[in-house]
């Protein structure tokens, strides 16, 4: 009988390793980038630990070059979904009531081959399958994925010892009992940690899940689901489900047994699978669990005291890292037009000093937008700014597709704080400035809190502290991470626990 209180401390944050030329790590993430080069994998369904090949395909390319062909992957029907389901219910009657130190030990395994052997696995397959450098790959499929592991785990080990008062004639206990159904966590491309976080909370917790992953993201996640099983997660705990979007969330949110959703992408898809939910909702066993952090319309607000250098390489690296397609990512700025001059100044510094390419070569700062939808749908936006009265594009605007999808870090200034690219998500390398007179500082604050209906993140300048003290007041609401004198993304699991309010999703705050 194991009858241990097991401790698990507050863990470390993962080191980011630097991948310097001839370092064991570059050494392994080379070999391996090669390997997945030449390697046309077909990726299966897996459903109660099964290989399913459905026949229905798609391929899996790379965005810098999309004629290369990394996989083709098989996508899920109404039949396979069900399946799916049934497997997760059937492994359900053992995971729920398996020890969750032993849960925890799997999460932990899970961190572990992460931070070892499948670290130029999954790093090579985010650069290649998602378009990251180096370093963009690194910090997500690597470190943030590696914390999630451990952090939850000790985040678990808290929750389960709040219990409740004893008595000398009594003994009162809380049992956290796993949701009587499944969750459906569907993840998004843009970052691997998320994609595994959103399986791996509620099933360390004792609950099992159906995993719509991303299209796009398809390589890297079916990666993870072999770390999963070499970690020792049982069958079926995990169901891996690529395919649409629509169908699979259609058929899952229409079972009896459909127990919460965990969700990171658009709003717009949220939203319709909110209201599959409410559409469903006397069929459910439960009332379900709905939890989605969703778009975006980050600001950066500048006031007059604020520092040029710091401004400029905040608005740079916080617009364009990882081609904008953070949630995160700066989109907006409004700033003083006394200051704007020298931040452009030097944005376009930054800009002549950067290059943009394939992820093969690391001196590459920018790599392609997703797919092809994406770059459309930028490039709408980037010709209604160029023919628009009201803005011109003043850094970059050149962009691409025949080879892979660029698009040059651009940035538009418009006098418009209503500009339709200052109000509209675009998740791509796409910064509007709104250049305000600098006395009318109030205005310009009202501005940002209203102008979109998001509140994700945002970030204030100034060195002028009472200043900068009265305009994060303002602005509570407008952000879920609020940064000061810093760019608006970059969270940190245990640090900046993550998500946004408004049209930004529940708020329930990953890695926290
Ligand atoms: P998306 O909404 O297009 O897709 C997200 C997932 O939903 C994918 O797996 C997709 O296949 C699936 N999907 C699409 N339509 C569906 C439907 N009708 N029913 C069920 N599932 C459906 O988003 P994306 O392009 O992958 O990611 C970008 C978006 O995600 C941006 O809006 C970004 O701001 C947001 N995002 C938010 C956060 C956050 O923490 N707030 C983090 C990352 C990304």
């Amino acid at each position: 009988m194991n009858n241990a209180v097991i401790q698990f401390p507050l863990p470390q944050n993962e080191p980011v390793k630097a991948y310097l030329k001839g370092s064991p790590e570059r050494v392994a993430l080379e070999a391996e980038l090669e390997r997945q080069y030449n390697t046309v994998l077909d990726i299966p369904l897996i459903i109660g630990g099964k290989e399913i090949r459905a026949g229905n395909t798609g391929k899996v390319v790379c965005p810098h070059e999309h004629g290369h062909v990394l996989a083709t992957f098989h996508k899920a029907g109404e039949k396979e979904v069900k399946m799916a389901i049934d497997a997760a219910m059937k492994a359900r009657e053992e995971w729920s009531r398996t020890p969750w130190t032993t849960r925890a030990a799997i999460v932990l395994k899970c961190a572990e081959l992460l931070a070892t052997k499948y670290r130029p696995i999954m790093n090579a397959a985010c650069m290649l399958g998602q378009s990251k450098n180096f370093y963009q790959a690194e910090i997500d499929s690597a470190c943030e994925t590696i914390d999630f592991f451990r952090y939850n785990v000790h985040y678990a080990s808290k929750i389960y010892s709040m219990q409740p008062k004893n008595g000398a004639t009594f003994l009162d206990q809380t049992e956290y009992r796993p949701l009587e159904g499944f969750i459906l966590a569907v993840t998004p491309f843009n970052f691997t940690s998320i994609a595994s976080n959103l399986c791996m909370t509620p099933v360390l917790m004792g609950n099992v899940a159906l995993w719509k992953p991303s299209t796009t993201a398809t390589l890297s996640n079916y990666y993870l689901m072999q770390l999963y099983k070499e970690a020792g997660l049982p069958d079926g705990v995990i169901n891996f489900l690529p395919g649409s979007g629509a169908l699979i969330g259609e058929v899952a949110t229409s079972s009896k047994w459909f127990s919460g959703i965990h969700f990171t992408g658009s709003t717009a898809t949220f939203k319709t699978l909110w209201k599959q939910a409410c559409a469903n909702l006397d069929a459910y066993v439960s009332y379900p669990r709905l939890v989605g952090e969703t778009g975006g319309k980050d600001f950066i607000f500048v006031h007059p005291s604020a520092d040029v250098q710091a401004v400029a390489t905040a608005a740079f690296c916080g617009a364009f890292e990882f081609q904008g397609q953070k949630c995160s990512a700066a989109s907006r700025m409004y700033i003083p037009k006394s200051l704007w001059p020298a931040v452009l100044k030097q944005m376009k510094q930054f800009a002549s000093e950067v290059k943009m390419g394939t992820v093969m070569d690391p001196g590459n700062f920018i790599n392609a937008v997703i797919d092809e939808k994406s770059w459309d749908n930028i490039d709408g936006y980037l010709r209604y700014a160029e023919q628009s009265k009201d803005a011109k594009i003043v850094l970059g605007g050149g962009r691409d597709k025949s080879v892979g999808y660029f698009v040059e870090p651009t940035v538009i200034e418009t006098t418009d704080p209503h500009f339709k690219s200052m109000e509209e998500e675009i998740f791509g390398p796409v910064l509007t400035v709104y250049p305000y007179d600098d006395d009318k500082v109030w205005e310009a604050v009202k501005l940002c809190d209203t102008t979109s209906p998001y509140g994700l993140t945002g970030s204030v300048f100034g060195l002028d502290r009472l200043e900068v003290e009265k305009i994060s007041e303002a602005l509570s609401y407008a952000a879920g991470n609020f940064y000061i004198n810093d760019k608006p993304t970059g969270a940190v699991v245990g640090m900046q626990p993550f998500g946004g309010a408004r049209a930004s999703g529940t708020n329930d705050k990953a890695g926290g």
